[in-house]
């Protein structure tokens, strides 16, 4: 396939990704923001654009080197959160964000988001760390996300929501419902027996060897 026709696959499939996210219950409004790489640019959702009309020339293009907007429309303003990781790993063809509940109710905790589930560990996303709380759309917000995630599939942005990456938009979005299904368990857990939560995280990381945090 040629990099034109991957690219505009790439985001169709972002466009698909954006318009379940609401049905999904992953974001309500236009909260919530996709990108895809293509090439030395990135495309992404546009600023506070109701999903389900969302067509793919909606979908803004930006420099992945200057960070500059390419043609019409207005990036969603996490846009500089977008470009560093797609800087910052280059093996990352999209990236996700979403203010799902349960796992943006975690990011309030100062802890990761253990491993308790088998889902997490099978899929290889491993413990989820929580970056640092920074305001939405700062560039300091985009930095200490891309640090905290490092090489994971996922990381909580501290008070505020969760990043997810993968090749492909269809792969972050699996990894955010993942992270929610983990979440929701979690607090479920802590809820009815907390002296439980730790112990199968401990038993499930001898048995997938070492995790991130
Ligand atoms: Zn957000």
């Amino acid at each position: 396939m040629s990099d034109r026709r991957r690219h505009r696959a790439l985001v169709r499939d972002a466009v698909r990704v954006a318009r379940g996210l609401e049905a999904e219950g992953l974001v309500v409004g236009t909260v919530g923001n996709v990108s895809v790489r293509t090439g030395a640019a990135l495309r992404i959702t546009p600023s506070r654009t109701a999903y389900a009309d969302m067509r793919s020339r909606d979908l803004v293009e930006v420099d992945l080197a200057s960070g500059a907007t390419a043609g019409r429309g207005t990036p969603s303003r996490e846009l500089p959160l977008h470009l560093a990781v797609l800087r910052a790993r280059p093996d990352v063809g999209a990236v996700l964000h979403t203010h799902s509940v349960a796992a943006t109710a975690w990011s309030f905790l100062d802890e990761p988001l253990r491993p308790e589930l088998e889902d997490l560990a099978y899929h290889g996303i491993g413990s989820i760390r929580t970056a640092e709380p920074a305001a939405a759309g700062s560039d300091e917000l985009a930095r200490i996300a891309a640090e905290t995630l490092a090489g994971a599939a996922a990381v909580l942005l501290g008070r505020h929501g969760v990043l997810t990456v993968g090749t492909t938009p269809a792969e972050a979005l699996l990894a955010a419902r993942i992270v929610e299904r983990q979440a929701r368990v979690a607090w479920l857990v802590r809820g009815a027996a907390p002296w439980a939560t730790g112990v199968a995280s401990a038993v499930l990381d001898d048995v997938a060897g070492a995790s991130p945090a």
